[in-house]
């Protein structure tokens, strides 16, 4: 059994979807779940219509809304060539529901209506494919996630309980292969014990296939990108770039945790825990051969890794009596770094200073610098940009931060983090 998802970009037209239809057909031998998310950039017109409701702006909110359905109507027309499918009936109903929504007055936090909203578009999006996969002839069974994948409420960042999820695939999922070779399911979404829908954070949808891989015990996940594979670089920023023909999963997280915007952190773990190899293929030509993100491969075969953070600001926090930052003091500016949610990017410790390199938050800065401002001066530095190299080679490193003014530089054994100064031109 396999996993294969599909992104918003691989469905943003009626040839998209046709070619998703050609590359699961080019597999008939094979069980297939697939998850898919949003069509195009609907989930972020979803995340307007959240807001203007929770600003009470129903009326732009319910506008913004008309326009979704209207695009998701024509769209599915067109794929289906008729109006008498009974999708539509299924259509209508999610949009009914959101429209229920829109009337109730705003009681509850926002990220609580941000994913009763939000979460339609994975919705609509599966029914329609599974609607003309079903009309061609590649049948298969539309699930509703919810039904399946039980979180906690923490709303736009559910939590999976994984036992009780386990529990609904082999009762309610596997199953249903004895009937169908192919199930379409919605990303990026659940449902707590409440029956409240839940978003599982934006770019989820990988994250779901790499459940539903674990849970199943899949053979493979892959993930069909408008892209060649992973690469050693973002192509955006950097010219040159080369392909990845394998990699590992800890070389994949520690490249996510550097900033690099690969694959959604979270799905590595579920991959891991199981073994299960991750492919990353391009849907645009599915024989070139991709990437493999795997358990054991030889990282000497690799490329140097480059990731650049842009928009770091960095903070110098030193104590107000020249008192050493020792090792409780570091405890309590951590504690707070913690409750305010600020993740540090780049740290290092002197006597009686203490800096760190955090994202470019405003409103998290001012507040941390409130708690600290007692005890400590806090100075910082902003429009900077970190640079992380691996496995530098051929005077790559040297290359790229040549002319530049650098603020902090740290070296380990595979591993260069530089803190640099922005071009102005790029400051967002
Ligand atoms: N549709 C969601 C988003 O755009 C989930 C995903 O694409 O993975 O964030
Ligand atoms: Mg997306």
């Amino acid at each position: 059994m396999k996993v294969f998802k599909f992104g918003g970009a691989s469905l943003e037209s009626i040839e998209r979807i046709k070619n998703v239809a050609a590359i699961v057909q080019s597999f008939p031998e094979d069980k297939i779940l697939i998850v898919i998310s949003a069509m195009g950039k609907t989930t972020n017109e979803l995340e307007k219509v959240a807001q203007h409701y929770f600003m009470r702006k129903r009326e732009i909110a319910a506008q913004l809304l008309f326009n979704i359905e209207q695009q998701h109507i024509q769209l599915a027309e067109q794929l289906l060539g008729n109006k008498t499918n009974s999708v539509f009936t299924q259509l209508q109903e999610f949009f009914t529901e959101a429209e229920w929504t829109l009337g109730e007055k705003p009681v509850r936090p926002y990220d609580y209506y941000y994913d009763q909203i939000v979460g339609l578009g994975e919705l609509l999006s599966t029914a329609i494919v599974s609607a003309y996969f079903n009309q061609i002839g590649l049948n298969n069974a539309w699930l509703d996630v919810r039904d399946i994948f039980l979180t906690d409420s923490t709303f736009r960042d559910a939590n999976i309980d994984w036992e009780v999820t386990q529990r609904q695939v082999n009762e309610k999922v596997l199953p249903l292969f004895n009937t169908t070779n192919v199930i379409v399911a919605q990303g990026f979404i659940g449902s707590t014990d409440q029956n409240e829908s839940v978003t599982l954070g934006r770019e989820g949808s990988d994250f779901s296939a790499a459940v539903f891989a674990n849970t199943l015990n899949a053979e493979s996940q892959t993930i069909w990108k408008d892209v060649e594979g992973l690469k050693n670089a973002d192509p955006k920023l950097f010219p040159n770039t080369v392909n990845i023909p394998e990699i590992s999963f800890s070389e994949v997280i520690e490249m996510a945790y550097y900033g690099a915007q690969v694959i959604h952190p979270k799905t590595i773990k579920p991959l891991q825990n199981k073994q299960i190899p991750l492919y990353v293929k391009c849907f645009l030509d599915k024989n070139l051969p991709g990437t493999v993100i795997k358990e054991d491969t030889d990282a000497a075969q690799l490329p140097p890794l480059i990731i650049l953070k842009r928009n770091q600001v960095l903070l110098t926090i030193t104590s107000k009596d020249f008192g050493f930052i020792t090792e409780d003091k570091i405890a309590d500016i951590y504690d707070m770094l913690f409750r305010l949610k600020i993740k540090i990017n780049l740290m290092q410790n002197a006597a009686i200073s203490f800096s760190c390199c955090i994202d470019h938050n405003p409103e998290k800065i001012e507040q941390l610098m409130k708690t600290l401002h007692d005890q400590y001066k806090i100075t910082y530095h902003e429009e900077l940009e970190l640079l992380t190299v691996r496995y530098n080679k051929n005077g790559l490193l040297e290359e790229l931060i040549k002319g530049k003014t650098i603020l902090l530089e740290q070296r380990a054994l595979h591993t260069t983090q530089v803190l640099m100064k922005q071009p102005s031109e790029q400051t967002i």
